[in-house]
């Protein structure tokens, strides 16, 4: 029976963070772990509330009242256990979700801050390496059917794993030179330490499943010779198609980079580096990429923005100015536009920007300004308002608000339109739709028979858990496709969306 009183008795308690000026000369993870009795004392703060929301806000549908429970008993191999129950990789969730189960935490109804849900995650799942590593689960049989994942980012890996489970045979190709998707070259170490990555990928491979890295699928091999070889291909391509402003006056010049661009460069260096330190970031033709001793301009308020920012203070940047469109959202929830228990709209302080940098809200970039020689020296931005209009984004500039920031180095962070055109989806006949993503029907085929889609590709740009959760339901899907025995857990369909008051 759960402490009906713990959140009365403590109050909620993070890890403190390495301190900034040691953890910006390098690249490790910004959290250190809990220790078992602050761990112990924030799992007391969950009363089991009978309807836990917590479960809705979670896409994976986590058991989190039962494991944090567990955790606060001692009985750290059975909450192991109820945590994989549902999710593959909680080492990743536990580090990087944003965590909308604690939006929807029961407490928040009466005013108190939510169970530290994601932390008591990430402390099962490191102590799953502790106590003996992550265990391969090898299928008692192989079923005779094979599949084909292309893309081995979170949801390529979830759909691989639950399917070589359940005995068939998987191959996943990835065009890049190492496995992960976002994890391994998109997202930094200072938030995901890529051991955590590795460590996952020697379980799947004892599993049974097959990597093929630096393999394009519809380039270096085809789609045709794809389909005959495998009964079943699941697209998990991502949505890396990167937002840009060619319509901004400048934007052709030296120093204007997607962020993507940016952050690929810094991570490929600090992976080569090993121990050592990393050398000055470049992109694949030579061109410098590095932010040391620049001044910084980031175009964007999310993920891929607050990463940029951590990776120009690692890199050494002289000053970093990073740009939002919106005006600065509110320190607490407004309950009359995001009613708990739905993610609310919050000005969001990532660890970095507690590393410097200015925040700069309501504005809009008019020209990114030459040196002369086709090198930006400056941004020039203006103020704005925006309001939605039938469904439509007004901008108005405020008259005479111009000014000019300082910038060698501008990154834009501006979102994502959907998945990569490919020469794959012509050669399979999947077509996109308006947002840039695939279609899926409701058991997550495409228009094309025995072609599933899954993950960021399906769902547009968005978070690990989604990636997990589509990746676990398509490979349900596929599993049943195949005739499979019994049912694998399908956390969500393809018409799930997120909790929403409208
Ligand atoms: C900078 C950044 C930071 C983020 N931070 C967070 C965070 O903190 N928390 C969070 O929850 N989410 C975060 N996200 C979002 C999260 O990373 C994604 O939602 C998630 O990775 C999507 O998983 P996926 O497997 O669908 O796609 P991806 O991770 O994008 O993987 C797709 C893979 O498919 C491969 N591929 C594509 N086409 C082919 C082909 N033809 N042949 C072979 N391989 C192919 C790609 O190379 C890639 O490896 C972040 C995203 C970005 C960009
Ligand atoms: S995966 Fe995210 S939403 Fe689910 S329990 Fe963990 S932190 Fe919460």
């Amino acid at each position: 029976m759960p402490d009906p009183n713990g959140f009365l008795r403590y109050d909620r308690r993070l890890p403190a963070r390495r301190p900034v000026p040691v953890r910006i000369m390098d690249w490790r993870e910004v959290y250190p772990p809990a220790g078992p009795e602050l761990i112990r004392e924030q799992a007391t703060r969950c009363m089991d509330c009978g309807i836990p929301f917590c479960h809705d806000g979670c896409p994976l549908g986590n058991r989190i009242p039962d494991w944090n429970d567990l955790v606060r008993t001692g009985d750290w191999d059975a909450a192991v256990g109820s945590l994989h129950a549902t999710n593959n990789f909680p080492e990743f969730t536990g580090r990087l979700c944003p965590a909308p189960c604690e939006a929807a935490c029961v407490l928040g109804l009466g005013g108190q801050q939510p169970v530290t849900i994601k932390q008591v995650e990430v402390e099962i799942a490191d102590a799953a390496v502790a106590r003996g590593g992550l265990r391969p689960r090898p299928a008692p049989a192989p079923t005779g059917k094979s599949v084909a994942v292309v893309g081995s980012g979170p949801t390529g890996l979830a759909a691989a794993q639950q399917l070589a489970r359940a005995g068939h045979a998987v191959t996943v190709y990835e065009r890049d030179d190492a496995l992960g998707g976002l994890l391994r070259y998109g997202i930094p170490d200072f938030k995901l330490e890529k051991h955590h990555i590795d460590r996952r990928l020697a379980q799947l491979t004892a599993e049974g499943v097959v990597f093929r890295t630096g393999v394009n699928v519809g380039v270096d091999v085809t789609a045709e010779q794809l389909r005959a070889e495998h009964d079943a291909v699941l697209l998990a391509c991502g949505a890396l198609q990167g937002r840009d402003t060619p319509e901004t006056p400048g934007r052709e010049l030296r120093g204007v980079h997607q962020a993507m661009a940016h952050l690929v460069a810094a991570n490929r260096v600090v992976a080569a580096a090993g121990e050592e330190r990393p050398a000055p970031a470049t992109l694949p033709d030579g061109t410098p990429i590095d932010a040391a001793g620049k001044h910084v301009v980031i175009i964007g308020g999310g993920d891929t923005a607050a990463d940029c920012l951590g990776v120009a203070h690692r890199q050494g940047a002289a000053g970093v100015h990073q740009l939002d469109l919106y005006p600065q959202p509110p320190v607490d929830r407004d309950a009359a536009r995001d009613p708990w228990p739905t993610w609310p709209w919050l000005l969001r302080n990532y660890p970095a920007h507690e590393e410097g940098g200015e925040r700069v809200f309501a504005v809009a970039v008019q020209e990114f300004v030459d040196d002369g020689t086709g090198q930006v020296r400056a941004v020039r931005i203006v103020e704005v308002t925006v309001e939605k209009r039938d469904g439509r984004r007004i901008v108005t500039v405020l008259p005479g608000s111009e000014r000019e920031l300082p910038a060698d180095l501008v990154l834009l962070a501006i979102g994502f339109e959907g998945t990569e055109e490919q020469p794959l989806l012509a050669q399979l006949g999947v077509t996109r739709n308006a947002r840039g993503a695939v279609d899926a029907r409701p058991d997550w085929q495409t228009d094309v028979d025995g072609v599933f889609v899954a993950g960021d590709m399906h769902r547009g740009a968005s978070l690990i858990v989604w990636a997990i959760a589509e990746g676990r339901a398509v490979a349900a899907a596929i599993h049943s496709h195949l005739g499979g025995v019994g049912a694998l857990p399908a956390p969500v369909d393809p018409a799930r969306q997120p909790l929403a008051a409208r």
